[in-house]
């Protein structure tokens, strides 16, 4: 029983991905872009790391989560695959080069944990999250890896900085030696037709072209990654596209 869940979970992640990669396939092309500078994150919150372990087997090495404690228990079972054994994947390899994103709000008594697993935070929100990851990732002789979140669409329950608070949180981060801003993230509305949410991408993205530091857009998820694409971003964080059947 147990073999035949597993065969069937990994039919199914193996499916969502391969139509999930068609999908960027096409939409790349009606916006002249190379699929290959898209990075799938998959967000694996609530999932086991069963689950996550397929995913890495197909292929998708990008892992987001978005609490600290539970990445971190998914991280530990991870690493305790065995490294031989002739798995299909060839021992732990891929999941040794398992990259871990940080995609959900970060408490600054959370950062101490989050900078040992962490390769990059998505959810930087204010100058004294900042100031605590760059404390952190210093003790333990690390750069991290972050984006700044922006609250695009100004919805009071989201988190993220006001899009006119940027230029200066930039500013500031800049001067922090333990830290590295790559980019820019944002979460859209949820609403029933994703073309809604296209303003809030193309905001990031004109928001991203005002400093040249600032190279990705974490923007998009399981149903408004098309349109995320077509307004430029270069991270798609997908849950339930790849964890659930279609
Ligand atoms: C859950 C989550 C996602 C993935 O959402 P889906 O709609 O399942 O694709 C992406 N980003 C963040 C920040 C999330 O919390």
């Amino acid at each position: 029983m147990i073999a035949r869940r597993a065969i069937l979970l990994e039919a199914m992640i193996k499916d969502n991905i391969a139509r999930i990669k068609e999908r960027i396939s096409r939409v790349c092309s009606r916006v002249n872009r190379d699929p290959d500078s898209i990075t799938i994150v998959a967000v694996s919150k609530a999932r086991t790391a069963e689950q996550i372990e397929e995913v890495i087997k197909a292929g998708i090495t990008d892992i987001g989560e978005n609490k600290v404690q539970e990445a971190l228990s998914k991280y530990k079972q991870l690493s305790a695959v065995p490294a031989a054994g002739g798995s299909a994947f060839g021992g732990s390899c891929q999941l040794s080069a398992a990259r871990w994103h940080m995609v959900g709000h970060l408490q600054t008594n959370k950062v101490k944990d989050a900078v040992k697993i962490f390769n990059l935070i998505h959810s930087v929100d204010s100058l004294h999250l900042a100031f605590e990851i760059d404390k952190q990732a210093a003790k333990i002789n690390n750069i991290q890896n972050i984006l700044i979140e922006v609250n695009t669409s100004g919805e009071a329950a989201k988190f993220g900085i006001k899009p006119e608070e940027l230029p200066g949180l930039v500013k500031s981060v800049s001067g922090l030696k333990n830290i590295r801003v790559l980019g820019l993230m944002t979460i859209a509305p949820i609403v029933d037709n994703p073309q809604i949410s296209r303003p809030y991408f193309r905001m990031l993205r004109e928001l991203r072209d005002t400093s040249y530091e600032l190279r990705v857009l974490s923007m998009g998820m399981s149903d408004d990654f098309e349109i995320a694409i077509e307004e430029g971003s270069n991270v798609v964080r997908l849950g339930r596209a790849i964890f659930e059947l279609s």
